[in-house]
């Protein structure tokens, strides 16, 4: 059964404090939103602090470097994400795509590391404006889960969490309409019953991303192939991402 998530992806913001507060309040209200899974993403300098301060709360890294260990000057191995406690790591953000070259082998190397570790991957795909533009855009997402995600077997599929994050609509307060979400969102679920089977394309949450707030999601999270969302800007606050939170 697809499980109802709703994921914060904090990206490089917040001072240790507030970091650790925004964490503590996630935290107090995870009982009163039993049926859904949430998770947060925070600077990586946090994590392991908030996973030992926050028991039960899923904690997820923004980013890692698919090694075990090695001469990396600067990153992080999967083997320490996994090693903190953290559960869930984000793989093919847009701004990792964009900003540091992040290309569809090397996200294909993360998906296959998280899941040797025992990380779940939420993988983000998505379209930028000039694509949408063109009418191109179930192509081009197609071909982001083709490079990246479609070698895993049907079990390690099943592990996987995908995000729908439209490039043009992650951080600029332009949200996908409903029929832009579900259209996608329901070619996604169609490609992986082709891929896998459809028992398989029913159990793999699907989720929402770009300019999602406490306003739109109810509207969003009501569509039928829409799981929840991965929340960036309205995440960084406690009561705006309850309420996303709340929004099913
Ligand atoms: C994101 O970065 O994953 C995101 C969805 O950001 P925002 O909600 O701010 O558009």
């Amino acid at each position: 059964m697809r499980k109802k998530i709703v994921a914060g992806n904090w990206k490089m913001n917040l001072l240790s404090e507030e970091a650790f507060n925004l964490a503590n309040g996630v935290s107090e209200v995870l009982a009163s939103v039993k049926d859904v899974q949430l998770i947060v993403f925070p600077p990586a300098v946090f994590a392991s602090s908030i996973i030992e301060k926050n028991q039960g709360l899923n904690v997820g890294l923004q980013n890692f470097y698919p090694a075990e260990k090695g001469a990396f000057t600067g990153e992080i191995s999967v083997s320490q994400v996994k090693n903190i406690g953290a559960t869930h790591v984000l793989v093919g953000h847009s701004e990792r795509r964009a900003i540091f070259n992040e290309n569809e082998s090397f996200l294909k190397e993360k998906v296959d590391a998280a899941l040797l570790h025992g990380l779940i991957p939420v993988f983000c795909c998505g379209e930028p404006l000039e694509i949408r533009k063109v009418n191109t855009e179930l192509s081009y997402v197609k071909q982001q889960l083709i490079d990246s995600l479609f070698h895993l077997s049907a079990e390690e599929m099943m592990k996987c969490i995908v995000a729908y994050e439209p490039v043009w609509a992650i951080g600029t307060g332009k949200t996908a309409t409903v029929e832009q979400a579900e259209a996608m969102h329901k070619a996604i679920r169609t490609w992986i019953a082709e891929q896998y089977g459809k028992e398989v394309s029913e159990e793999i949450s699907i989720l929402y991303g770009g300019s999602c707030n406490a306003s739109n999601a109810k509207e969003l999270f009501a569509c039928e192939n829409v799981d929840g969302g991965l929340i960036g800007g309205a995440a960084l606050q406690v009561d705006t991402f309850i309420t996303i939170a709340q929004a099913f």
